[in-house]
């Protein structure tokens, strides 16, 4: 479905997509620029009264659509893994009280165990944090990463292991993030965007680009229509899938980071409009 133009109601922007500034300004720009959704990197509230944030963000009308992020579970140390639980209890809370419904979990790895280990401790971990977030009424979504992640950030890979393992936990606090940056070349892409609508496990929709060449792995990426993922083509599958809540741009770029922020803003809204 075309957008009218200058209809920026689902734009939501990822905190770390303007990463030079802090909370409070992305705050105020972000509503400046007529943005009215934004999703908080976890970082940018250390150190912060939360409840001035959340006024903070009532005040300019911004919704908090996710708060970024939890997850890296695995490890072969018991006790680090105890403590990943208590960093991730802290996040469910912090979201609570920032007002955002979900916390997104880049489940994590650790290179010193099989695949197999780290998912094991993935269920196991978002499993035991059910309870917490049916306390916070904050839901968890499962993100699943680009292979070229599967090493130390997130042994969840793929769309289908994602939604398999959604289904597996059978929790209606447990859904899935699909962000196109990871999934875009899946040739199964669209048939398991639809199996996660059908399970109601479709929580967040991030976008971006894929650059050819991309020159880092984590922070190359692409605003929408720079690169070479068919972004129009992947939302029309999310929203035939039943999704029409916020479409998160979330981009890591050093080119974009080292540009004038405001300006980028503009880029986004105007790349949101004609190449999402
Ligand atoms: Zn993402």
């Amino acid at each position: 479905m075309a957008q009218p133009l200058n209809d920026f109601s689902r734009l939501c922007v990822h905190s770390q997509t303007t990463k030079p500034w802090d909370i409070d300004q992305c705050i105020s720009e972000y509503s400046k620029a007529g943005i009215q959704k934004i999703s908080i990197w976890r970082h940018l509230l250390e150190n912060k009264d939360l409840n001035i944030v959340k006024s903070k963000l009532e005040q300019y009308n911004l919704e908090v659509i996710s708060l970024v992020r939890g997850g890296f579970f695995p490890n072969t140390s018991k006790e680090k893994r105890e403590q990943a639980l208590i960093e991730n209890i802290d996040a469910l809370y912090e979201a609570q009280a920032i007002g955002a419904p979900l916390l997104v979990l880049v489940c994590g790895a650790d290179p010193k165990q099989s695949l197999k280990k780290n998912r094991e401790q993935i269920t196991s971990a978002i499993k035991t944090l059910i309870p917490i977030a049916e306390q916070t009424g904050v839901r968890m979504a499962i993100e699943p990463l680009h292979p070229m992640y599967a090493g130390d950030k997130s042994a969840v890979t793929t769309l289908e292991e994602a939604n398999t393992l959604a289904e597996i936990i059978n929790s209606s606090w447990v859904g899935v993030a699909v962000d196109v940056y990871h999934v875009w070349w899946d040739q199964y892409l669209e048939q398991q965007i639809k199996r996660c609508g059908k399970n109601n496990h479709l929580f967040a929709f991030h976008v971006c680009d894929w650059l050819v060449p991309t020159n880092h792995m984590l922070t190359d990426r692409g605003l929408m229509g720079e690169g070479c993922i068919e972004l129009k083509k992947i939302r029309s599958w999310v929203e035939e899938a039943g999704f029409y809540g916020a479409i998160e741009v979330e981009v890591f770029s050093e080119r974009h980071w080292n540009s004038n922020q405001k300006q980028y803003l503009e880029k986004i809204k105007k790349a949101y409009l004609s190449a999402t």
